[in-house]
């Protein structure tokens, strides 16, 4: 085994080490199985971009855990706030008024278009979701009657795994099990110019005609991710616009998921500000908070007081903790200029991946991303079959060399996804890059 230390990477044990194995095993065997699958590294702590394990191997953090690290693992602003609120002795209050609560709602709605005033703070991004759907069939429901309840989502879109947000996924494996789904949920192609050639917006209007879809009747949202957390792959600006016109003329409300793309990972705070669009409903989570779990609902007044006092609760939702951390991670974010960042080092990343691509035409069919997150769509030579297979080698060899991303995702589980913190240097990307080619050359060396 070859020893690795570099200033951002340090691999001094075989990989896994054996002395992680006992751990390792009572995770398979006391955690339920959907738990593995990852790169098998037992993280011991993380900070910056960097993750450890107990054994003096260290990793370049390409993945921010899961897109959640925005603002770096373990953030001295964040722990400090933790400690604080911790010391303060207030660790639960549930919906009782509770300062660290009223105060990250003022500055996330304050990150918002005007219209978008009032917050709802929850857990994950699966009950943002959830909410979100169920704020908009009542306000279906309230305004327009019992029939206009339909929601329109996107093919291989992925919103979460409870009932109601994987039900308006578009990845029919994943719902097998809801068996009765609802037939008001209808999902149409997302124009990526990859998996779907056609990106213009007649393709939604043909879709509606084939359906049968009278809209003004009938659909009360659509609910779009600004880029398909599978493949980083955005839509055309003028699709986007022209959805929204039509949201508009039709009495539909627009729904964005940001838990993935928003707080500055796309080199905006927000990535519906790229199609230039203001949506009624943003869905948030990951990282909004960069650590402990929170996610929220953000929308129009009318919207967000559809229910009243204690209609609409969750128990651990808005908890005092992950409100003055979340609230320290965005006045971080702004301190720091942490979304410019993003953008200006998303550029270097992209340049290096574009090389890539450029190096390996016959498998890596697709780039997509801005920001700090990018996905590569490996497929088989020449081919538009997805090839999970290399896509995972080459990840796994990244792993053993120091690098770390999460497994491949999206369409035939083959993108290798790429979102490092956004407190990433040019350095660190340069160097991440460097192992990356190094894997591709060990594993598809013969295609160069
Ligand atoms: N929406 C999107 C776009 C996501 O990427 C995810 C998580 N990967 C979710 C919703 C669900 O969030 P959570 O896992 O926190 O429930």
């Amino acid at each position: 085994m070859e020893k690795i230390e570099t200033k951002f990477r340090k691999i001094v044990t075989e990989i896994p080490p054996k002395e992680s194995m006992e751990l390792l095993d009572s995770s398979y065997k006391y955690e339920s199985r959907s738990m593995s699958g990852q790169p098998p590294v037992v993280w011991h702590s993380a900070k910056g971009f960097q993750v450890y394990d107990i054994h003096g191997n260290m990793w370049l953090d390409w993945s921010s855990g899961v897109l959640v690290a925005n603002t770096g693992h373990a953030a001295e602003e964040i722990k400090k706030a933790i400690i604080e609120q911790l010391e303060n002795d207030l660790l639960y209050n549930y919906c009782f008024p509770c300062k660290p609560r009223i105060e990250f709602a003022k500055e996330l709605v304050s990150l918002f278009p005007d219209e978008l005033n009032k917050s709802f703070i929850l857990t994950t991004g699966s009950e943002a979701i959830e909410v979100a759907i169920k704020l908009a069939r009542t306000q279906g429901i309230k305004k327009y009657g019992k029939k206009k309840i339909g929601i329109i989502s996107f093919e291989n879109g992925f919103h979460g795994r409870t009932m109601g947000a994987q039900m308006v996924g578009g990845i029919p494996a994943l719902k097998e099990w809801i068996v009765n789904l609802d037939k008001d949920m209808f999902q149409v192609p997302f124009p990526d110019g990859f998996r779907y050639k056609q990106t213009g917006f007649d393709v939604f209007l043909e879709r509606m005609n084939e359906l049968g879809i009278n809209p003004k009747e009938e659909i009360i949202a659509v609910l779009m991710e600004p880029y398909q957390g599978g493949g980083a792959s955005f839509a055309p600006k003028e699709y986007v616009q022209s959805l929204k016109r039509w949201c508009d003329e039709n009495e539909v409300l627009f729904i964005v998921d940001e838990v993935q793309s928003g707080f500055g990972r796309t080199g905006k705070m927000f990535a519906f500000e790229h199609y230039d669009v203001i949506p009624d409903i943003v869905c948030c989570g990951k990282g909004i908070s960069s650590a402990l779990p929170l996610s929220a609902v953000v929308g129009k007044s009318e919207i967000m007081d559809l229910y009243g006092p204690g209609e609409m609760t969750s128990t651990h939702g808005g908890n005092p903790i992950c409100c003055a951390s979340a609230l320290a991670n965005i006045k971080l974010m702004k301190k720091e200029g942490i979304v410019e960042k993003a953008e200006i080092n998303g550029h270097i990343l992209y340049e290096g991946l574009r090389r890539i691509k450029e190096k390996y035409p016959s498998i890596v069919s697709a780039l997509h991303g801005k920001g700090l997150v990018y996905g590569l769509h490996i497929t088989k030579i020449n081919s538009e079959e997805s090839d999970g297979a290399t896509a995972k080698k080459i990840v796994f060899n990244c792993f053993e060399n120091g690098l770390l991303m999460f497994s491949p995702v999206g369409f035939g589980g083959a993108t290798i996804k790429i979102c490092p913190p956004l407190i990433i240097t040019k350095e660190a990307i340069q160097e991440g890059l460097e192992v990356l080619n190094k894997a591709f050359s060990e594993i598809c060396g013969d295609l160069e």
